[in-house]
């Protein structure tokens, strides 16, 4: 029997991912600008997919990434092709111990797999506060030198740069520019959510 991906309940046959109820609750998004980087963006961090994004990230449900991959290349303009490289924005290895995986690389995994695209770990991430607590307007100082590029010999195609979620986008931005001066021009950021921190307040 078909399951709504949103919410589990029973699907009609043929009918795509979504019950109606969470079909009305998904809000795409497109493209956003942080940092002078254009950042391909999914949906809004709202409604369905925030909870879905949520259930992988804090609630441990792993086969929630494979699902979010599928919605994210559905909504993108543009996808990872087979002679592109994706890679995870990383967790430090703290992190990692405490939840079990990073749910990017989970995410990055799948559109590897949906794609063909090469599935890479390009980068390393030292100790520190996470991003979660720290103002915005903090951010880009918090993060800042944060990333080592690991060696790479791939030399082709664009490199897609996967994260769940962009708030402030520093974090892209930081890594963006980290793999700039390591000589990697062909960056391509992708997130699944956009999350605009005052409209979530007030829906909340
Ligand atoms: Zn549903």
């Amino acid at each position: 029997m078909r399951r709504c991906i949103g919410c589990g309940s029973r699907l009609e046959p043929g009918k795509g991912r979504f019950c109606p109820w969470c079909l009305v609750r998904i809000y795409p998004d497109g493209v956003r600008i942080a940092g002078g980087v254009s950042v391909l963006t999914g949906f809004l961090h709202s409604g369905v997919v925030r909870e879905m994004i949520l259930r992988l990230k804090f609630g441990g449900e792993r086969h929630l990434a494979g699902h979010l991959a599928r919605l994210a290349l559905d909504s993108w303009e543009n996808i990872p092709s087979r002679e592109d490289t994706v890679f995870p924005v990383p967790v430090s290895a703290g992190r990692l111990r405490d939840r079990g995986y990073n749910q990017s690389a989970l995410l990055a995994s799948a559109i590897s797999r949906e794609t063909g695209a090469v599935f890479k770990d390009l980068l390393v991430r030292a100790g520190g506060e996470s991003q979660i607590r720290v103002p915005g307007s903090g951010r880009r100082e918090n993060i800042r030198g944060k990333f080592t590029v690991l060696p790479e010999t791939v030399s082709h195609g664009r490199f897609w740069l996967i994260d769940d979620v962009m708030t402030t986008g520093a974090t892209i931005t930081e890594i963006v520019s980290t793999l700039s001066d390591a000589g990697f021009t062909q960056v391509q950021p992708a997130v699944v959510c956009f999350r605009k921190i005052e409209v979530e307040s007030i829906v909340r």
